[in-house]
């Protein structure tokens, strides 16, 4: 499917191969040195063990966090040595003397790691000279950040103007599953979309309304479509200026012969808290003191029930407000749905949904969970991503 050069294509024994990893985990709030969840690490060691096993001398670099956090990436370098089962050298800049030191220190098969190479501005202005710079360490490029692939940033694109580029495996893996199911999906294909905001979700909708068979319509943007189609909602999430833009989805769906499932009942409160009082509402007839924060046990029935008909899911966006226990039934329930259908392909896009599905322990139930929330996003609105057009073509 990626017409893009990967590891396989290319000879790196006795080369200094930078690569591009996504290393941005979630961290202890307390404690900075405590990696929460290391799935981002774990998921790139394929194409580090690749590297390392063909010959490569491994200088990984990655950001964590934003800018202005300035936070290390010192706790990345311990778990990898963990994970890697040998000492990972820890550079203490991304572009100085130590860097520079201990790549050209690297034996055949060795691995090392930057320093967070957001500490530097010039990162994410994709600042030409600091690109050249970081690329001057190697002579082969490897990105493997999905997660970073819709930034075009100094180590995620800047630096394939100066060294030959290729993928690694994360990125061919993530491009391969979810354009298969975009470009040629196993039919019928549905897709599943929640969140809070129907204008964060406009472009996957446009996009994926050629290509679906079904269309299911949940969370904080159903508020919007019910209230579009006349219903009451009381103090639930509401777009009011995508009000026609949702009557002219559902026209459009229509007119292409793509089912819509729409919550019929909701679960509402007086406000989001844990121990809130809840009740249930048609959708189109909510209270005006009451908000809308779960589809309710019959919309469930009916999704769930839908969704064993399907032999494509992709879904983005949680049912309801899914963090607080007694709003995350809908969501759990889509979650186990997916999981047990297993004549189908099941992909997770969107940051929240793979959070909620790992929160239920259904991750390795579904056929792919993207690491990139954003950046499968802009996949899935068949937007070109800047991290993976800088590449080799094949
Ligand atoms: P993803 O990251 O999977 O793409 P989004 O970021 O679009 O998902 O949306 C996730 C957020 O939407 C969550 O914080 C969730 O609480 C919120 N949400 C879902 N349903 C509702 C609702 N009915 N009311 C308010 N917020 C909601
Ligand atoms: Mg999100």
């Amino acid at each position: 499917m990626l017409n893009k050069k990967t590891i396989e294509d290319i000879d790196v024994k006795g080369k200094k191969v930078l690569v591009r990893c996504d290393f941005n985990v979630p961290l202890d709030r307390e404690d900075k040195s405590v990696i929460t969840d290391d799935r981002r690490i774990t998921e790139a060691l394929p194409t580090i063990k690749y590297l390392m096993e063909h010959g490569g001398r491994v200088i990984l670099c990655s950001h964590i966090g934003k800018t202005k956090d300035k936070q290390s990436l010192a706790p990345v370098a311990k778990r990898l040595s963990e994970l890697l089962n040998r000492e990972v050298p820890f550079a203490s800049d991304v572009i100085g003397e130590d860097a520079k030191a201990k790549a050209d220190s690297l034996n055949d098969g060795d691995v090392m790691l930057l320093e967070n190479v957001r500490l530097h501005p010039e990162e994410e202005a994709n600042d030409p000279a600091f690109a050249k710079e970081l690329a001057s360490l190697a002579e082969v490029y490897v990105n493997d950040a999905f997660g970073t692939a819709h930034r075009a940033h100094a180590s995620t694109a800047g630096v394939a103007d100066y060294l030959p580029a290729v993928c690694g495996y994360l990125i061919q893996k993530e491009i391969g599953v979810m354009g298969d199911a975009l470009n040629n999906p196993q039919r019928p294909f549905l897709a599943i979309l929640g969140g809070a905001k129907v204008s964060s979700k406009i472009g996957v909708i446009e996009n994926l309304l050629d290509k679906v068979d079904g269309l299911m319509i949940g969370g904080g943007m159903a508020y919007t479509f019910a209230k579009a189609q006349g219903g009451r909602i009381g103090k639930s999430l509401c777009e009011e200026d995508k009000l026609d833009l949702a009557l002219s989805i559902l026209k459009k769906a229509e007119e292409k012969g793509v089912k819509v499932y729409f919550p019929v009942d909701t679960i509402c409160a007086e406000e989001i808290k844990a121990d809130a009082e809840t009740c249930v509402c048609p959708t189109n007839d909510i209270p005006d003191n009451l908000e809308g924060l779960d589809i309710g046990p019959e919309s469930v029935k009916a999704f769930v029930d839908a969704i064993k008909e399907y032999k494509t899911i992709i879904w983005n966006g949680p049912v309801g407000y899914s963090e607080l226990d007694i709003f995350a039934n809908g969501t759990i329930s889509v979650a186990k749905a997916l999981a047990e259908n297993k004549d189908a392909i099941t992909i997770i896009g969107g940051g929240d949904s793979a959070a909620a599905v790992e929160k239920f322990g259904l991750s390795k139930e579904m056929t792919h969970v993207s690491t990139g929330g954003g950046a499968s996003l802009e996949f899935m609105e068949g937007k070109v991503l800047p991290g993976i057009a800088c590449l080799l073509d094949k």
